[in-house]
């Protein structure tokens, strides 16, 4: 520790206790969390813009805590993060994906799941291997899966990144960019990754109707993505408007709470039945 006067020791030694204490009863509760099964996989329908088509879903973890109740993610991702748990949530997420995707083959239903990786996760170099565990263990194709990956956790450490993008890449499953427009990647740097789909931050698209400039972002942002020859999927549809606008803008794809909100995964089955866009 570092040499400090009497004073400033008494001072500030109990904060830090105090949050070291905090942060490691959160780690001891998302451990618990796990082994108690307190995590739950919601899945949010992800459709073709111009039929209304379901060709998949967005897996979105979440957290129903003994005593706080549902806890988002945006509570504990970055702390699972930042300590390395994410490693066991995210294992989790892709092994429950897999569970519900052969499920509902097995039931004549066949949608592709996006799961979502974070930073720890690209430098993970063992991942595609345990992805392809996942897989086989399920017995799914490659393509049953899209791995979102988002600008920032690619640009932490973009050469490390470029390795295990291009190992899952190899082993046939399709990567997306997410949150796309609010990082600081630089296209050129982009364009050499093996991705397929830009996702179009919700941040623009749900300002479009009420902002010129952020139409002007997303139709830029979606012509940008056609001419690197990807798909293009926009976040944060909540109005019929906006799905109107997006459509005749050439946006290929789109999820957001006019469509559904992200639903607990049982819940799904019944839901495609209602669906009539
Ligand atoms: P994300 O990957 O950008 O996911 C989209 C978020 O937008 C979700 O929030 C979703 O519920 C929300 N959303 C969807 N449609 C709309 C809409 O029309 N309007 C609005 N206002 N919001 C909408 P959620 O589920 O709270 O997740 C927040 C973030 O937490 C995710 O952002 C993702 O970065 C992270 N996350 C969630 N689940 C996982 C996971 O299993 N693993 C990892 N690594 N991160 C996850
Ligand atoms: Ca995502
Ligand atoms: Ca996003
Ligand atoms: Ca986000």
């Amino acid at each position: 520790a570092a040499k400090t006067s009497g004073n400033e020791a008494v001072v500030y030694a109990p904060a830090i206790d105090k949050s070291s204490q905090e942060s490691l009863s959160l780690l001891t509760e998302l451990r618990r969390a796990a082994e108690e099964n307190q995590f739950r996989l919601y899945v949010q329908p992800k459709v073709r813009l111009g039929t209304g088509q379901v060709i998949g879903v967005e897996a979105l973890v979440r957290w129903v805590h003994p005593e706080r109740g549902m806890v988002f993610p945006d509570q504990f991702i970055p702390f699972a993060e930042k300590t390395g748990f994410i490693r066991i949530l995210t294992q989790w997420m892709l092994e429950r994906s897999a569970a519900l995707c052969s499920e509902l083959a097995a039931g004549g239903i066949r949608l592709r799941i996006s799961a979502n990786l974070s930073t720890r996760d690209l430098l993970d170099q063992d991942l595609p291997m345990k992805f392809m565990a996942i897989l086989d263990r399920h017995s799914l194709h490659p393509s049953s899966f899209c791995l979102e990956i988002t600008e920032s956790a690619i640009m932490d450490d973009p050469v490390r990144a470029q390795q295990t993008l291009e190992r899952l890449h190899a082993i046939g499953v399709d990567l997306s960019i997410d949150d796309f427009g609010t990082g600081y990647s630089s296209l050129a740097y982009l364009k050499r990754l093996p991705v397929h789909e830009l996702k179009i931050d919700k941040s623009f698209v749900l300002k479009m109707e009420s902002d010129v400039d952020d139409t002007k972002i997303v139709r830029s942002t979606i012509d940008l993505g056609h001419n690197m020859g990807l798909k293009v999927v926009a976040e944060g549809i909540e109005t019929v408007a906006a799905w109107e606008l997006l459509e005749k803008m050439g946006c290929d794809e789109g999820q957001g709470y006019f469509i559904s909100r992200p639903m607990p995964a049982d819940q799904l089955r019944a839901w495609l039945h209602a669906w009539q866009p």
